[in-house]
């Protein structure tokens, strides 16, 4: 399918420019140019939202389930404008990008099977007791219903998965919640022919064009303004732990606080057990490696961090990860700003006089090499900025006497997405004294992989305790992230005839 940019905002249906614009900054080739949006803008695309809740919000589940299937055989109908414009605007690379086209389709239409099981209803019914004593019991029931218009802001290191008809979208669209997405600045054309996707499976699906807005620009006041509109009732966001942080606050804020799901990354540890080092330390080091430089370390689950014990076996990981990382080349950023994060994180190392520099290099431009540094378990505690995340393909070694001192780096640790044993049979003693710590720590505790590579699944958690998410009860990731968009209601002697649909 032949697919050209709009260049403008998809609001409730219609294709809105403005009189500012803004243009993306591809790594390859010129530029595109796209409407600025406006608080006034932002303010339509809820209105329409909350209007398209009084239909979709009562959809059917095979409705909103042949509405999501749409969205990734529109998506799949683009794909050859799809992959060209987010490798120009991403600089990640072609088998990437179609990797991550299937996932976004997979994920939609993995909503669509699991709204048509029911199980995510939660219904419950507690039959009437009239002849109870000393009271009767009423009849009530309860089921979880869709809570309204939410925001979306779409990630910049998955321009597909986590953006526009990513994870988020689809958790939300199926759970029967209009969206409306900020796009992110970083890839506006890919979002552009996204957008273009849902508007084509709207109009086929004949749902009201409200469902689903997106509001493109390069400022904070876009995404200030959208999580402070009042119809809007939830947040989905991916992204730095500042900007995260700046809007949660803008949230809780309002008149009317609402959930912020915001999901910003970690520092993901991997503790290297003894026996694990003995059997195959450099086996795990070289894996270690090359978690740690996939897509140039741009992954939220970047496992940052490797405890490791002094001496030989400790020694050969070492070796194994700094060789393998020295092979590695410069690699493309997402953003110039991103590029500049990563240098100034390599800096802040570099100025540090705890930590051993293993692999130096220097960087340039939107491009990054790896570095790796060596730090005693002592010095890391007392230094808590060395264990904030860098994003980018930056690992630190954290060096340490004997199991009992990594329990209490364990312990030490911020809230984390996840966090890794590479662990032997002789091992499960101290496994088994750390497990308990971790699982306080993450969201997802590993054994003997690594944790870039986040299945979507019934069983997935990605989100953990602050500063990995602002919602520990909640996951970004796989079926259960309906939960974040619904709201569970109770309905007291209601005769049969009123209840929902899916209570009757
Ligand atoms: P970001 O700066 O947090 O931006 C994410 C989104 O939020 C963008 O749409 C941005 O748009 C908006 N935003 C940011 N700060 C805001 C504020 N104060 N008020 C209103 N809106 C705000 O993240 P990024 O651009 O994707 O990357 C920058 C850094 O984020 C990276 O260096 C990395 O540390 C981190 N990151 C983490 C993850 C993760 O998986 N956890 C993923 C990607 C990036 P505007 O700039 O247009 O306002």
């Amino acid at each position: 399918m032949s697919v050209e940019l709009k260049g403008k905002h998809l609001i409730a249906g219609d294709w809105v420019g403005g009189e500012e614009s803004f243009a993306n900054v591809p790594f390859d080739g010129a530029p595109d140019r796209f409407a600025e949006g406006t608080p006034e803008q932002v303010a339509l695309a809820c209105e329409a939202a909350e209007e398209a809740f009084w239909s979709y919000g009562y959809t059917t589940r095979a409705e909103r389930a042949a509405f999501l299937r749409e969205i990734a055989d529109q998506i799949e109908a683009r794909a050859d404008a799809i992959t060209p414009m987010a490798m120009k605007e991403s600089g990640l690379p072609e088998a990437r990008l179609q990797g991550e086209r299937g996932r976004t389709t997979g994920q939609l239409r993995l909503f669509a099977d699991h709204i048509e099981k029911g199980d995510y209803l939660d219904r419950r019914h507690d039959m009437a007791l009239p002849d109870r004593q000393p009271l009767p019991r009423p009849d009530i029931r309860l089921i979880q219903r869709p809570i309204g218009p939410v925001a979306v802001f779409g990630a910049s290191n998955f321009p597909l998965a986590f953006s526009t008809a990513g994870g988020d979208t689809a958790s939300a669209l199926a759970a029967g919640c209009p969206v409306v997405v900020k796009g992110h600045p970083a890839h506006p054309g890919t979002t552009d022919i996204v957008a273009q996707a849902i508007d084509a499976a709207i109009r086929k699906c004949g749902i009201h064009p409200g469902v689903f807005s997106v509001i493109q620009g390069s400022g904070h006041q876009l995404g200030a303004a959208l999580v402070q509109h009042p119809l809007i009732k939830a947040v989905g966001f991916t992204g730095s732990l500042r900007g995260g942080k700046a809007l949660f606050d803008l949230c809780m804020a309002r008149p009317e606080p609402i959930p912020f799901y915001g999901e910003l990354g970690s520092v993901n540890p991997m503790f290297v057990l003894p026996e694990a080092a003995k059997a195959r330390g450099a086996a795990i080091g070289e894996g270690w490696a090359g978690s740690l430089t996939m897509g140039a370390g741009q992954f939220c689950t970047n496992p940052g961090i490797a405890v490791v014990r002094k001496g030989a076996d400790g020694d050969a990981f070492v070796a194994a990860a700094t060789d393998a990382l020295t092979k590695v080349g410069a690699q493309k950023m997402l953003t110039d700003g991103i590029a500049a994060a990563y240098r100034d994180g390599v800096d802040r190392f570099d100025g540090r006089n705890a930590v051993t520099p293993l692999l130096q290099n220097d960087n340039e431009g939107r491009t990054a090499r790896p570095a790796l540094y060596e730090i005693d378990a002592e010095a890391f505690l007392a230094d808590h900025t060395v264990g904030e995340e860098v994003f980018g393909p930056l690992g630190v070694v954290v060096r340490v006497e004997d199991t009992a001192a990594m329990e209490t780096l364990a312990k030490g640790f911020e809230g984390q997405l996840t966090a890794t044993l590479q662990m032997d049979e002789g091992d499960m003693d101290t496994a088994a004294r750390l497990l308990p710590i971790l699982e306080r720590k993450a969201g997802r505790v590993l054994a003997n992989g690594f944790p870039t590579g986040v299945e979507v699944s019934e069983a997935m958690v990605h989100g953990g305790p602050y500063p990995a998410s602002t919602n520990f009860g909640a996951t970004s990731v796989g079926t259960m992230a309906i939960r974040r968009f619904l709201r569970p209601v109770s309905y007291q002697n209601m005769p049969v005839g009123l209840l929902p649909e899916d209570l009757q």
